[in-house]
């Protein structure tokens, strides 16, 4: 599988690495612009990307910090996420990562989305694409105004 790096909006700091489909999503929903292209490749309207920097400006001090302020708990994820499961959108209990650990996916607020029990053991130890799901939402590193109660 093609992965094509994503950068912070400074176009320094790599943040983590993403499907050719993923990036593709990105740039659908404006999240992210092309920084490096595949020479003379394309993927539907843009140059397929090699790396993609992000527009807006993703605070890692958080990302990093694992005992920091904002650990990607349980409790916070769902939080962050509405209590709703990324894939389906029923009340969430549980949460993926979204490149399983087995992976190698990171334990990180970008690779972490809230998830009903049924799709989080639908999907298991694969990718969404492997699984054929659909991520209805972005995950982000939040503010601390993100995870007060709704
Ligand atoms: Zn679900």
């Amino acid at each position: 599988m093609e992965r094509v790096t994503v950068l912070n909006a400074d176009a320094h700091q790599v943040l983590h690495q993403v499907s050719l489909q993923h990036a593709v999503a990105m740039l659908y929903r404006d999240v992210a612009r092309v920084h490096e292209a595949v020479p003379g490749r394309r993927f539907g309207p843009y140059p397929q990307p090699h790396s993609l920097v992000l527009v807006s400006y993703v605070y890692t001090r958080w990302l990093y910090q694992r005992s920091g302020p904002l650990p990607c708990t349980l409790a916070n994820v769902l939080r962050r996420d509405g209590h709703a499961c990324a894939y389906c959108g029923r009340p969430a209990s549980t949460r993926d990562h979204i490149v399983p650990r087995s992976r190698g996916g990171p334990t990180s607020w970008l690779n972490l989305v809230a998830a009903c029990a049924e799709c989080n053991g639908y999907k298991r130890d694969r990718t969404p694409e492997q699984a054929g799901m659909q991520l209805r939402i972005q995950p982000f590193v939040p503010a601390p105004a993100d995870l007060r109660p709704r």
